[in-house]
């Protein structure tokens, strides 16, 4: 089956909306990944997920959104970024198209953290409207402590770079990647400031990018679709309009 909803027709999309009520959402961003990944990262990683889970799931996969919420990343050369209320607005009217064709269960499968805020205040005001959104998020699973330390784990280090390395590899240039430790700020425990990305490292990188490898990448990638497949088999059994603990 050919899972992604721009390459089908009017006509074959009206019969997957007949058959089921469930869509996959990449969103993503399109903004720095240290000197080494691609602007494309949390898009691309989002999209590929989707695409593999929708696959083995047998749901369709919408195109990915590539902007988000980054402006926190605009000193970089080529971030580009949407305010959060015209993302949340956005991704509430692609939601809502969906709705009139029948859709009442939306994963979206979201590669960029700054996007979740958002994401979740949507999925609150849209299930009193009888759509379930459940939001993903490859880099919370807890098996990922396994194959990653935490000063792997974070932006534009060894997992994103991991992941990156398997699925477009070319697009990845090892030879500028550097580890950098986050600076501290005076106020860390006080108060949360409005930062931005260079008020704590220069190079964009958060933590250790430099061991990441094409193998832990695909090791990676597996356990997040599993992860994905099962979430997709979770959701439809949930109604939106009665409590999640009841069936
Ligand atoms: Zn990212």
């Amino acid at each position: 089956m050919e899972v992604r909803l721009s390459h089908v027709s009017w006509k074959k999309a009206g019969e997957y909306f007949a058959a089921r009520d469930v869509v996959l959402l990449p969103v993503g961003s399109t903004e720095q990944h240290g000197p080494h990944n691609p602007l494309g990262t949390d898009h691309l990683i989002a999209y590929a997920l989707a695409l593999e889970a929708g696959r083995r799931a047998g749901v369709a996969v919408l195109p990915p959104i590539p902007f988000g919420v980054s402006v926190h990343h605009s000193h970089f050369p080529g971030t580009i970024w949407v305010r959060e209320e015209v993302f949340k607005e956005y991704v509430r009217d692609v939601i809502l198209s969906l709705k009139r064709h029948g859709v009442r269960r939306v994963v979206v499968v979201n590669g960029h953290g700054g996007n979740l805020g958002a994401l979740l205040s949507l999925a609150r005001e849209l299930r009193s409207e009888g759509v379930l959104v459940a939001v993903f998020q490859w880099w919370s699973l807890p098996a990922l402590g396994e194959l990653f330390g935490r000063e792997e784990l974070g932006h534009a280090g060894a997992a994103e770079t991991s992941l990156n390395l398997y699925l477009h590899g070319e697009a990845v240039d090892m030879g500028s990647a550097v580890d950098e430790e986050p600076s501290r700020l005076p106020t860390d425990g006080l108060a949360h400031l409005p930062e931005y990305t260079r008020d704590r490292t220069r190079s964009g990188v958060f933590g250790v990018a430099r061991t990441a490898s094409r193998e832990r990448g695909e090791r990676a990638f597996e356990l997040a679709v599993e992860a994905l497949t099962r979430l997709l088999e979770e959701v439809s059994k949930l109604d939106p309009l009665q409590p999640f603990s009841e069936r």
